[in-house]
């Protein structure tokens, strides 16, 4: 039998390059955008409606998790002003990725991973901190680092061949340059 996957996904960019890896892969893909930390509204409707016309034009299973981004900024609160790669970014991952795991488990989906890794803006080890932090949750965590073996040069090949929307920040207000 297929294992299913739910693949978290910030952005249709980042989601190609893993979607094609996994389902080589032999995995069942369902794609979950849940990224309450991107402002502002503008910004997080242009990113969510790219991946929602990927999805669809490429036949991708997919799912929107909308959330208030005010939920978001309470749970890092007291971290507004750390530099990105520092403590706001691990409680920004953890926050996605429980809710990804929530989502799994409501679905009986087995595994779960992001595509987070694929960004060399983002510490790995720090994304996979933050799923250990969820292990014995009844999802299996699968430590892909998509920017591996030139993960990062092929999504960003994707991405021009897809003429993709492609923003210059990572997502949350604080990170806008
Ligand atoms: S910079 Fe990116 S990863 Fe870090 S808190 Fe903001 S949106 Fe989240």
């Amino acid at each position: 039998m297929t294992e299913k996957i739910l693949l978290h996904a910030c952005c249709a960019v980042c989601m190609a390059y893993p979607v094609q890896k996994l389902k080589e892969s032999g995995y069942d893909v369902t794609v979950f955008f849940f990224n309450p930390n991107i402002s502002p509204a503008q910004e997080y409707k242009r990113r969510r409606d790219e991946l929602i016309k990927y999805a669809k034009h490429t036949g991708c299973n997919y799912i929107i998790e909308e959330e208030n981004h005010e939920n978001w900024l309470e749970y890092i609160k007291g971290y507004e002003q750390e530099p990105e790669k520092g403590a706001r970014c691990s409680l920004c991952f953890k926050y996605r990725l429980e809710k990804t795991v929530k989502k799994a488990l409501e679905l009986g989906i087995q595994n779960y991973t992001t595509t987070l890794t694929v960004s060399p803006h983002k510490v790995t080890g720090e994304i996979f901190k933050a799923a250990d932090t969820l292990t014995n949750c009844g999802v299996n965590f699968i430590p892909e680092d998509f920017k591996k073996q030139n993960g990062f040069l092929k999504t960003m090949q994707l991405a021009k061949e897809n003429d993709f929307y492609r923003q210059n920040y990572c997502g949350c207000e604080f990170s806008i340059r």
